[in-house]
């Protein structure tokens, strides 16, 4: 989310003839975008903000700096009163001031805008990054859910859904851009709903535009197993442009967890729905989030945690260690476990997980598969680093000019977390 909203401010500077600075030194503007949800990105923003004030302290030319996204929302004001360098904070809901803004810093003048007035949220017209070949579209805002450990429903306040008129027509805008794989964003994209069209309907009409615009793959992110309905699975398999990967974050194997995280499922609810998933969709991928060490976790809740995991088999996890996060409701919770505790059990989930990503992906070596191919790897210039449907990473050595278009590999080997392929071909007609 962060990032698409990166890319849609950046196109707002774009319109308006700004280009990117090589460094901060010279920028006439910066612009940081920061995140929340966990303390040590907060960190790291207080850490640059400082180096930014240093920069326009020292310097005669002016210098604008903005804080945008969750912590701007979050701290207001008061970032200004202990960076008094800063001269905008622009929380999530008030993305619609930054034309203003821009336009006052070509002026050298300071725009005028009320810290009291609220504005109202609005989906800006684009959030492709230039020159890419997917893009990220949001359909959601907010969140109620209110898991006890997120600060996210704080931060970016109620669901707020986007019309499907809107998502169709930036589907059609990145597609004549080139844009041949779309990811449809929201906290929570199984509580859609607009007007009475809920997430299900608004994949049916996704699916028919994806067709008529030539957007070959849509990916979605993120669904809470909460609200994951029949018809929304039902959906999916009739219509192979989604791609045959979900990720479905569980937090947690122990129903006492589950329960005080708020999380509004159970372990048997969520094993019940990767199974319809999974006999809807067979084959399909799935990945997820586990948080540990929330407060009063016991050692045989993580045991139900690395059970549900080997039950589930998912192909990747993001794992985390809990981090009391100020006005969330488990800040308050007095039974924190010991960091050392926590560091513990996480490398344990961490063990657990890599060597079932390993185990599944072993099990790939000899098929072939279609890949999006999104690079030259990192690791080696002369390979191309590719992407199945099912989010598996392929290396192949192949023609750059492949980059950005759709390939057939055949998996030869696996190399730490990453399958290695040869023979990547351009698809014929009818692939
Ligand atoms: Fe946070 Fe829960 Fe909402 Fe996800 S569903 S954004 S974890 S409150």
């Amino acid at each position: 989310m962060n990032s698409a909203e990166s890319a849609a401010l950046a196109l707002v500077c774009k319109e308006r003839a700004w280009s990117e600075a090589q460094t901060s030194d010279e920028a006439d503007l910066i612009l940081l975008n920061t995140c929340s949800v966990r303390l040590t990105a907060e960190s790291r923003v207080f850490g640059r903000i400082a180096d930014y004030s240093g920069i326009k302290k020292k310097r005669k030319k002016p210098l604008t700096i903005v804080i945008a996204g969750c912590m701007a929302e979050r701290l207001g004001e008061s970032l200004i009163e202990k960076y008094p360098q800063v001269d905008y904070v622009m929380g999530t809901q008030a993305r619609s001031l930054f034309p203003l803004i821009l336009e006052a810093a070509e002026k050298g003048e300071k725009a005028n805008i009320n810290p009291e007035e609220k504005p109202v949220f609005s989906f800006s017209g684009s959030h492709l990054e230039e020159g890419q070949f997917r893009s990220f579209i949001p359909i959601m805002h907010g969140c109620n859910n209110f898991c006890s450990y997120c600060i996210v429903p704080y931060v970016r306040g109620r669901e707020v859904s986007r019309s499907p008129e809107n998502i169709t027509e930036e589907m059609r805008l990145v597609a004549r851009k080139g844009v041949r794989e779309i990811t449809l964003l929201g906290q929570n994209v199984n509580s859609y709903n607009w007007n009475d069209v809920d997430f299900s309907d608004l994949l049916k009409i996704v699916a028919q535009e994806a067709k008529l615009s030539g957007i070959r793959w849509v990916r979605f992110l993120s669904a809470n197993p909460r609200n994951f309905s029949s018809k929304t699975i039902e959906t999916l398999a009739l219509n192979n442009c989604f791609c045959r990967h979900i990720h479905l974050p569980v937090q947690h194997g122990s129903n006492s967890v589950l329960k005080a995280m708020n999380r509004g499922y159970s372990r048997e609810r969520f094993l019940e729905l990767v199974n319809e998933i999974r006999q809807a969709m067979p084959g399909i991928t799935l990945s997820t989030d586990i948080l540990v060490g929330f407060p009063g976790e016991t050692e045989e809740d993580v045991k139900e945690t690395l059970g549900l995991m080997e039950e589930v088999k998912f192909l990747y996890s993001y794992m985390y260690h809990f981090n009391p996060r100020e006005g969330t409701k488990a800040f308050d919770l007095k039974s924190r476990i010991d960091e050392d505790v926590k560091k513990e059990r996480l490398s344990r989930v961490i063990d657990l997980q890599l060597k079932q990503t390993a185990r599944l992906l072993e099990k790939r070596i000899g098929s072939t598969e279609i890949v999006l191919v999104e690079g030259i790897s990192r690791k080696n210039a002369d390979e191309l680093i590719t992407r199945t449907e099912k989010d598996e990473m392929a290396a192949v050595p192949g023609a750059k000019s492949l980059i950005g278009s759709f390939a057939k590999v055949t998996f030869s080997s696996l190399n730490g977390n990453t399958l290695k392929a040869k023979g990547a071909k351009p698809l014929c007609h009818g692939d």
